[in-house]
C-alpha cells in the first residue's frame, strides 16, 4: 500500500473508514535517520499499516522521527503510540497547546466549541459534543511533543526540510519545504478535488479565512516542482489549484452577502442554513449533527472575514451574534 513516488519518499496511503476524506497521504522519507509526516486515526487498522510499512521498509523506529503538521486526528492520532516505540515527535507550538487541551469533553479546548456554537446559535440543535468529529477521533493522549518553530530543518536522505508556518486550517498548521528541490509537504492547506475546511476558532485566531487566503499567496509565491498533500492525489499545477481555491471562498463570501442582504440582521446558524451545501440532506434538519458543527464553523469563517473587510458588522444579543451589512 505504499510506493516509492520520488527517490527515498514513500507515499503510504492509510484507510479513513467512513470518512469523507478517504484516506490519509502518510509520508515516510527513508534515510540513516527517517521522517514519518501524519499518521493517520488511533485504530488498530491504521496502527497496523503504518507498523507494517516501517517494518517493510526496515525502518527503526528508534531512528525515526515523527512530524505532525496540525492537530487533526487523521494526522495526529498515532503519535502517542509511536512515542512509545520510541518515534520522537515534532509539532509546533500552537497546534500541540490545543491537542494538549482536548483529551477531554471537559478539557478547554471541548469547552470552547461548546461556546461557539451558542454564539453561533445553534443552541436549538442540541449538539452534543460526542457527535462532533474531532472529539470521537481524538487522540487518547497525547506524547511529550518537540517544539517545531518556523526554520526548524530536518535533514533526512538528501532532503533539506524547512518548516513553515501556514495557519488558516488549523490555528498553527506548519508544512515542510525543501527549497533547493522545489518540494512541499503541505498537509491540508492545499489539497485536491477537497476543499479544506475552513472554521471559526474564536477571536484568539480572528480572521482564520483571511489568514488562510494569505497563506495561499505564500504558497502560489514559491517556486515548486511538486507538493506532497495530505489528501486524494497531488496537485499537479498549483497555482492553478490555488486559483480554484480563491475562486470557491469569493464565491461564498458572495453568498453569505446575498443572504444578509434578503433576509437582514442573521445569526451564524441562519447564514448556514441559507448557504449551498454538497450534502445529501433535504434541509437543515435532515443534517448529521456531525456536519452541523462544520457548516457552522465554516460560515462563520466567512462572516467573520466579511466584517474585516468592512462588509458586514456584528452585535451580540443574549450571547448570540448576529451578522447584518454595513451600510
Ligand atoms: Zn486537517
Amino acid at each position: 500500500m505504499y510506493k516509492e513516488i520520488y527517490p527515498h519518499i514513500f507515499l503510504l496511503e492509510i484507510p479513513l473508514r467512513n470518512n469523507p476524506l478517504k484516506a490519509l497521504n502518510c509520508y515516510i522519507i527513508k534515510g540513516e535517520e527517517s521522517l514519518v509526516i501524519d499518521t493517520g486515526f488511533d485504530t488498530e487498522e491504521n496502527r497496523d499499516i503504518l507498523l507494517g510499512a516501517l517494518k517493510d521498509l526496515s525502518i527503526d523506529p528508534k531512528k525515526t522521527s515523527l512530524f505532525l503538521t496540525h492537530l487533526h486526528s487523521d494526522h495526529t492520532g498515532l503519535a502517542a503510540y509511536l512515542a512509545e516505540e520510541g518515534v520522537k515527535v515534532y509539532m509546533g507550538a500552537i497546534d500541540g497547546k490545543i491537542l494538549m487541551e482536548s483529551a477531554h469533553e471537559d478539557s478547554p479546548h471541548w469547552m470552547k466549541i461548546k461556546r461557539l456554537a451558542e454564539l453561533q446559535g445553534l443552541a436549538p440543535d442540541n449538539l452534543n459534543i460526542q457527535d462532533h468529529p474531532g472529539f470521537r477521533f481524538r487522540p487518547k493522549s497525547v506524547p511529550q511533543l518537540h517544539i517545531t518553530k518556523e526554520g526548524h530543518l530536518f535533514n533526512i536522505a538528501e532532503y533539506t526540510l524547512k518548516v513553515i508556518d501556514l495557519p488558516g486550517h488549523t490555528p498553527g498548521l506548519q508544512a515542510l519545504y525543501d527549497e533547493e528541490k522545489g518540494l512541499l509537504f503541505s498537509g491540508d492547506h492545499i489539497l485536491m478535488t477537497i476543499t479544506p475546511n475552513i472554521t471559526y476558532w474564536g477571536e484568539e485566531m480572528g480572521d482564520s479565512l483571511g489568514i488562510y487566503l494569505r497563506n495561499l499567496d505564500v504558497v502560489e509565491g514559491l517556486e515548486l516542482k511538486q507538493i506532497f498533500s495530505s489528501h486524494r492525489q497531488l496537485p499537479e499545477n498549483h497555482k492553478e489549484r490555488i486559483e480554484e481555491l480563491k475562486n470557491h471562498h469569493a464565491h461564498r463570501l458572495q453568498e453569505s452577502l446575498d443572504i444578509l442582504r434578503k433576509n437582514g440582521p442573521s445569526t451564524v446558524r441562519e447564514v448556514t442554513k441559507g448557504l449551498q451545501w454538497d450534502i445529501r440532506a433535504k434541509d437543515w434538519n435532515d443534517f448529521p449533527s456531525s456536519q452541523k458543527w462544520f457548516a457552522a464553523g465554516e460560515a462563520h469563517a466567512h462572516l467573520r472575514h466579511l466584517e474585516e473587510l468592512g462588509k458586514v458588522k456584528s452585535e451580540s444579543r443574549e450571547g448570540i451574534l448576529y451578522y447584518s451589512l454595513k451600510d
